[in-house]
């Protein structure tokens, strides 16, 4: 440290390598977080699956059933429980491997195939996402939408929306500006400020229900609009789809995934079980193999479970330390495929990703958070009265407020699942669409921005 208290030239020199130190540190720690993994180890966890799944068949069949048909004595039975066992056994242990081989085999679809690389988008103004903390303040009452903004969506508007991402100034932060959306869908005032603007006017916000119809500020009322906000990102325009991985424009719904390296197509999750993504292509199979992984863990758990209590009981206890293994892990597989196929089942009927979903538990959160501001920890019945206008004025966040809800779950499941009932259960067949156009929820303005319903098509409302 220098006389004045400033550093000396010596001692800023040392903090530059530090800093250069850390900085590189920290960008190799990037680099190697972002690096795809090798073919290799991708590809060795389907030979450990299959390695179990092997040694379970050799367990069930070679020890348990063989003495059964062989000596047509056994615990449970002779040959009479022996046969069907064995039949079951094969039967669901072999569609599960056609499942398997259908899902390992058939790429999810991969983004780079379908688009070429484009610049990365020039940015002149930053819409914040909806859970920038900065999206909910200073955007001043509502203001009612002209028929202009109502009808066109984003036609009307001036092309100015952009991407969260780059800017063009060189800095790696998005610029924020004035949101010029904010008057189509930002129908809610900050909330804090509301109460506070409230309890000044002496006007009643204890009756947030009848606050906001939609229709402008009831007469002798301040113009409070307790209502949904939905994020005012238009997600849709190209430059919220730009991937500075792979410099492309991304088709809808497609994500990058980092251990594959590349864009997927509607991409749900990166199962290492299989060894590559799930997503447009081999959503349904991955449901198809989950369906029968489950049935054939719980097949396998269940009779070996009556086997070794049987054995038990028996005059010379002979358990086969084999079999209990097997046990063990066919009960533990059963419980994680029967929690995994529950989840995946109740995304398809309705039609969003894993990905997806976390937008939707977010919103979720951030309504309960709004709504604890609005009234008093105790009000259940207010509260729930509350989300029942806003669902009057909106719709549901996860069914009318979803991009790619088709109407009914019937639907969204057919949409990934086929039309016929075989479809549904085995790895044959494909679903609909080519993954990287998908027909987009009417409720929604062309890009992306979920509208209230008074904006819906006539026949939605
Ligand atoms: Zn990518
Ligand atoms: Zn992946």
């Amino acid at each position: 440290m220098g006389k004045d208290g400033q550093l000396t030239d010596s001692e800023h020199k040392c903090c530059g390598v530090v800093q250069d130190a850390a900085n590189k540190s920290m960008k190799n720690r990037e680099k190697r977080r972002n690096k795809p993994q090798p073919w290799i180890v991708l590809k060795m966890t389907i030979g450990m699956t299959l390695g179990i799944i092997g040694y379970a068949f050799y367990v069930y069949i070679g020890r348990f059933c063989v003495p059964m048909l062989r000596d047509n004595t056994g615990d449970l039975g002779g040959r009479r429980i022996g046969i069907p066992f064995l039949v079951i056994f094969c039967l669901l242990g072999l569609t599960m491997l056609w499942a398997y081989a259908k899902v390992t085999l058939t790429s999810p679809g991969k983004a780079r195939d379908h688009v070429d690389p484009s610049p990365e988008p020039v940015i002149q103004n930053y819409v914040p996402a909806w859970f920038d903390s900065e999206s909910e303040i200073g955007h001043g009452p509502y203001v009612p939408p002209t028929q202009e903004q109502h009808g066109n969506g984003s036609a009307s508007q001036p092309k100015s929306h952009s991407a969260q991402a780059r800017v063009t100034n060189g800095s790696e932060k998005p610029v924020q500006q004035e949101d010029t959306n904010v008057g189509v869908m930002g129908t809610l005032p900050p909330v804090q400020n509301a109460r506070v603007h409230a309890e000044q006017n002496g006007s009643a916000y204890s009756n947030p229900t009848g606050a906001n119809t939609g229709t402008g500020p009831l007469p002798n009322q301040q113009p409070m609009m307790f209502t949904r906000k939905p994020p005012p990102t238009p997600a849709l325009l190209p430059e919220y789809r730009y991937c500075y991985k792979d410099g492309f424009v991304k088709p809808t719904r497609a994500h990058h995934c980092r251990a594959c390296g590349t864009c997927i197509l509607k991409y749900d999750h990166h199962c290492p079980w299989i060894g590559q993504c799930v997503g447009a292509r081999n959503h349904k199979f991955f449901v198809n193999f989950l369906q029968w992984a489950c049935l054939f863990c719980l097949w396998t758990f269940s009779t070996l479970v009556a086997q070794n209590v049987k054995a038990s009981q028996g005059p010379n206890e002979n358990i086969d330390p084999q079999e209990v293994v097997v046990t063990a892990l066919s009960g533990l597989f059963s419980v994680f495929t029967l929690a995994l196929l529950a989840t995946q089942m109740r995304l398809i009927i309705m039609n969003y990703t894993t990905v997806e979903s976390m937008g939707f538990q977010r919103t979720e959160e951030r309504e309960k958070t709004v709504l604890a501001r609005l009234h008093e920890w105790y009000e259940f019945g207010a509260k729930r009265r509350t989300k029942k206008q806003w669902d009057k004025e909106w719709g549901r966040i996860s069914k009318e407020g979803n991009m790619w809800w088709l109407g009914s779950y019937r639907r969204n499941w057919e949409y990934v699942m086929g039309h016929s009932v075989w479809e549904w259960f085995l790895p044959i067949g494909r679903s609909e669409g080519d993954g990287v156009n998908f027909p987009l929820n009417p409720r929604f303005d062309k890009d992306g921005r979920w509208r209230p319903r008074r904006e819906w098509p006539k026949e939605l409302q």
